[in-house]
């Protein structure tokens, strides 16, 4: 059985242990076609629940979720969520995570990032408004911007900190924005929705490359494939990185709970990581012979990013339970067996 399977299974099982099951639900997923997407819709049908998923594929690959295609739990819609659409089945539950997320993308397509939040929000609460369903938005650890040192590891409670001009500012100020139009969904038409704000997240299926690969997936490509490891600034800023499956979890725990209705919640590992470590541990893992090479810090790049997670632990009884070492380990096999 290959990695995605046996996690997706362990998973599954965990969430049925703990009481979570989505049998029999039916769930709108949008950016299912994505790396976290994907995810979700494998643990979903694992689980028997019924998933609509709504994707254009802008940043999102066929592939993550071509051996779900033929099944009958299983309906592709593909289609821009920043545009309105109509459901005729029932639908119990949407999740929102249709968004470009990679920093690579903010400055080439800055206006669908803030049409997919802003837009693409208020149409899946339009969804949920008239399927009386819950909704579950993705946000982001980039909604705190560059976090005053004295809010690190950060709770939900801080404000941030955030360039609203900058060249992140499409996606910090969308997903704020996005934010927004949940807590007035909220607050007029009375909808049980959640946030949840994800730190950096790694794992199978996520793509490397110039475009749409962020630090782990690029890493990991350039040390298999001998080319030097790209470190920004001098690799003193931190990340904290949290294994596909420990946020998956997370999510489907806050998209279940009630006691998670109305809450803003963080999730993410709160083991903090320098990049340039990070750098010498794939290059450790791989045994890559590839030089670490210092190229400019991009304008601002958060210096520290950790995620207070004690609400998590505390509303859903959830905390990571993968460490860095054992999650590289699944994820370089993944992309040395795609390669
Ligand atoms: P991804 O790019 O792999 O997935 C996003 C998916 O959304 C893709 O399949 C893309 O094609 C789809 N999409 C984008 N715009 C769309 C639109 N207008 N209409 C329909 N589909 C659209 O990224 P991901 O890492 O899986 O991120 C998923 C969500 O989680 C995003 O909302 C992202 O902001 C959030 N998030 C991810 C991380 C992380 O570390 N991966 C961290 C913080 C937040
Ligand atoms: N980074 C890097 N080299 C790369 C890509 C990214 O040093 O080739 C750094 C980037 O500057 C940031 C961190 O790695 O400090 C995480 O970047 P990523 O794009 O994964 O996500 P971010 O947390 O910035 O949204």
């Amino acid at each position: 059985m290959g990695i995605i399977n046996e996690d997706v299974n362990s998973l599954a099982s965990r969430l049925e242990r703990g009481g979570i099951s989505f049998a029999n639900k039916s769930v709108l997923i949008t950016g299912g076609g994505g790396f976290v997407g994907s995810w979700i819709c494998d643990v979903l049908l694992n689980q028997s629940a019924k998933v609509i998923c709504v994707d254009n594929f802008s940043s999102g690959q066929k592939e993550n979720i071509q051996h779900l295609l033929d099944k009958e739990n299983f309906k592709l819609v593909n289609h821009d969520i920043s545009h309105p659409i109509v459901f005729d089945e029932k639908i119990d539950l949407v999740l929102h995570l249709a968004s470009r997320a990679s920093p690579f993308e903010f400055s080439q397509f800055p206006i669908q990032i803030l049409k997919a939040n802003t837009l693409g929000t208020w149409v899946a609460l339009g969804i949920a408004r008239a399927k009386n369903a819950r909704l579950l938005y993705a946000s982001t650890s980039e909604i705190y911007g560059d976090p005053d040192p004295k809010y690190v590891p950060t709770p939900e409670t801080y404000n941030g900190n955030v360039n609203p001009v900058g060249p992140r500012s499409c996606y910090d100020e969308a997903k704020r924005a996005g934010e927004a139009f949940v807590v007035a969904y909220m607050i007029q038409h009375g909808l049980d929705a959640r946030i949840v704000r994800i730190f950096n997240t790694y794992g199978p299926r996520m793509r490397p490359g110039d475009l749409y690969g962020r630090v782990v997936p690029r890493f990991i490509d350039q040390a298999i494939n001998n080319q030097p490891l790209t470190v920004f600034g001098d690799g003193s800023q931190t990340r904290s990185f949290t294994y596909v499956t420990d946020l998956v979890d997370g999510i489907l725990r806050t998209a279940y709970s009630p006691s998670a209705e109305g809450e803003v919640i963080n999730l993410g590992n709160n083991i903090e990581t320098t990049i340039i470590d990070l750098a010498k541990n794939i290059k450790n893992v791989t045994k890559s012979e590839s030089e670490i090479i210092f190229l400019p810090l991009p304008e601002d790049d958060p210096k520290r990013r950790c995620p207070d997670v004690s609400k998590a632990n505390n509303i859903l009884d959830w905390k990571p339970v993968t460490g860095l070492q054992s999650g590289l380990k699944k994820t370089i096999s993944w992309f040395i067996g795609k390669n």
